[in-house]
This record gives C-alpha cells, structure tokens and sequence, in this order.
C-alpha cells in the first residue's frame, strides 16, 4: 500500500498517518519529522534547513527529494509508505512519479484531507497546548507569524499539486473537518 496525505498545516495528516501505519503496518515518511531531525542532528542538510523552516517556508525540492528518495529505498518501506507533507509542490510531485516509475513502483491511493482554513489556526493553538501539557516542546514553527507563511506556501505551492492529481484522475477528497474516527472511516471506504 502506498498513499499520499495531502492537506494544509493542521489538517490532521499526521493523526491519521498514524493511524494508517498501526492498520497496515507500513512506515508513515513524514519529510516534516525528517528535516525536524537533521536540524536536531545538526547534519548539513538541517542546517541548510533551520532558518526557512523556522519562518514556515518551504526547503527545496532538491533536498526533500533527496530525503525521500533514500528513504524509501529502506527496507521498511518495501511493502509500502504514507507520505506525509511530501510532495509540497508540482516539481516535487513530478520527480515523485519519475522516481517511483525508475522503481516500477505504484502509488495506490492519493487523499486530501479538506479543511476549512479558518479553523487552522485553532487546531495549530490546541496542538501547541497539548504538546506543553504532555511535557513535550512547541514546533519552532507552530506560532502564529510562521504558521500564516505555511498557509501561504500552502495556498501557493502545494494547493496546485492537488489539481496535478486531480487533472490525473487520481485523487480522493475526504472531508477533514469531520470528528477524528469519521475521518478514519472515510479513509477506510477509499482504500477499501
Ligand atoms: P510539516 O511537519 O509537514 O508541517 O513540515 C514542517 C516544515 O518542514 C515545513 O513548513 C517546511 O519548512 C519543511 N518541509 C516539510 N516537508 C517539506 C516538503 N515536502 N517540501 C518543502 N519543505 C518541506
């Protein structure tokens, strides 16, 4: 099984990623989580990264196809992956399809998580909440001055790869302002 999540910041890709990984047991590749840990590691790729993540730009496709295209050549990945945050842009989306056809892999799934942008911001609220109140630490970018720039990348570069699926026939559109377990639901009917 190999699937996409799309959605803007907040949209609950993650959660349900999640989920998807404990049904299917495929690894959940989050170019999020990944750059998060090269800057922790201080590895060349997170130091390039810091600054444009912290303002909630977006790193260069150079870089995230990079990450993913060694990242699923692991051996966890062999019987399939969820991307999460990836690809944020066409040109991503692009090299995806190059790299999976080189690999005479196919994806099985493409799904948008649709939201309502104006309830981003509280969703983003209540996970910065959350995480202080489980003893963990706040996202350098989960503040409202970085967060209104991911809307805008969002808006701008990665809303158009929706279309690209779209133009393809490919992509499944669930509703994300939905309960949690509804989502997961409407998840479930698409990849039967
Ligand atoms: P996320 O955890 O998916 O919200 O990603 C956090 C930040 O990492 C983003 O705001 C970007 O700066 C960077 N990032 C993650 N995935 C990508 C991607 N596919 N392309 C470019 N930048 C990315």
């Amino acid at each position: 099984m190999r699937l996409i999540l799309l959605g803007p910041p907040g949209a609950g890709k993650g959660t349900q990623a999640a989920r998807l990984v404990e049904k299917y047991g495929i690894p959940q590749l989050s170019t999020g989580d990944m750059l998060r840990a090269a800057v922790k590691a201080g590895s060349p790729v997170g130091l390039q990264a810091k600054a444009v993540m912290d303002a909630g730009g977006l790193v260069s496709d150079e870089i995230v196809v990079g990450i993913i295209s060694d990242r699923i050549a692991e051996a966890d990945a062999k019987n399939g992956f969820i991307l999460d945050g990836f690809p944020r842009t066409v040109a991503q989306a692009q090299a995806l399809d190059e790299l999976l056809a080189r690999k005479h892999m196919e994806l099985d799934a493409i799904i948008e998580l649709k939201v309502d942008e104006n309830a981003l911001m509280s969703r983003i609220e209540n996970r910065a909440r959350e995480t202080v109140a489980a003893g963990g630490t706040v996202r350098a970018d989960d503040n409202p001055e970085a967060f209104k720039v991911r809307l805008d990348a969002y808006r701008v570069q990665t809303a158009p790869v929706s279309a690209y699926y779209a133009s393809k026939g490919t992509l499944k559109v669930v509703d994300g302002m939905a309960a949690i377990d509804a989502v997961t639901k409407a998840i479930d009917a698409i990849l039967g």
